[in-house]
């Protein structure tokens, strides 16, 4: 059976870093949408110039545009045994239409790991990020924003995978290895 996860939480959270090690461990890929979009920036296409001010304003593009570009993603046979999602879904229509790609291959997901960390911590991780990575979106004023946006579009995912029964909350204000203790004793009782 596919191994179908999603990490959900705020920005500065470490979804991305427990991405990659659940990736080694379980040989199922990270699929990132901020990377993706970050890729088509940096590559100058179409697509790249029609998200480049909207991830720079700390928005998040239409759910229209990146449901279509996580159906093309998914299709994709490297995710024939799974895959881990981060940063996708963060709306409620996104949550939907991601059910029903998954409902129309006979799949569900098998776990939507929450990350929790006061805002306050997530974004003094941001800064040091933004100083380390040069990230245009984290310079401290589109950080703020986009914990506005978090709150207003992505926060209600939690009630939605609450009332399905998926959701698993965990204390993301811990080591990178501890945190990545409680997500490898999660994952053992599903695979
Ligand atoms: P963060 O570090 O805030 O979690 P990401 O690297 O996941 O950010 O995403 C960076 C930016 O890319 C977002 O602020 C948003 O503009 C855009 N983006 C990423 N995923 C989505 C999505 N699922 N829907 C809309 N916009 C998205």
């Amino acid at each position: 059976m596919a191994l179908d996860i999603l990490l959900l939480g705020p920005p500065g959270a470490g979804k991305g870093t427990q991405a990659k090690r659940i990736e080694d461990d379980h040989a199922i890929p990270q699929i990132s949408t901020g990377d993706m979009l970050r890729e088509a920036i940096a590559s100058g296409g179409g697509l790249g110039r029609q998200v480049a001010p909207i991830v720079e304003r700390g928005d998040l593009v239409s759910d229209e545009l990146i449901v279509a570009v996580m159906r093309d993603r998914l299709e994709r046979s490297d995710t024939r045994d799974g895959f881990i999602l981060d940063g996708f879904p963060r709306t409620i229509p996104q949550a939907e239409a991601l059910d029903q790609m998954l409902d129309s291959i006979g799949r569900s997901l098998a776990m939507v790991l929450e990350f929790e960390l006061e805002e306050d911590e997530a974004v003094d991780r941001l800064m040091g990020r933004a100083v380390e990575e040069g990230r245009t979106d984290d310079d401290p004023d589109v950080i703020r924003h986009r914990f506005v946006v978090w709150r207003e579009q992505t926060l209600p995912l939690t009630e939605y995978y609450t009332e399905q029964g998926v959701r698993v909350a965990l204390d993301a204000d811990q080591s990178v290895d501890e945190v990545y203790e409680v997500i490898a004793a999660e994952l053992q009782q599903r695979s």
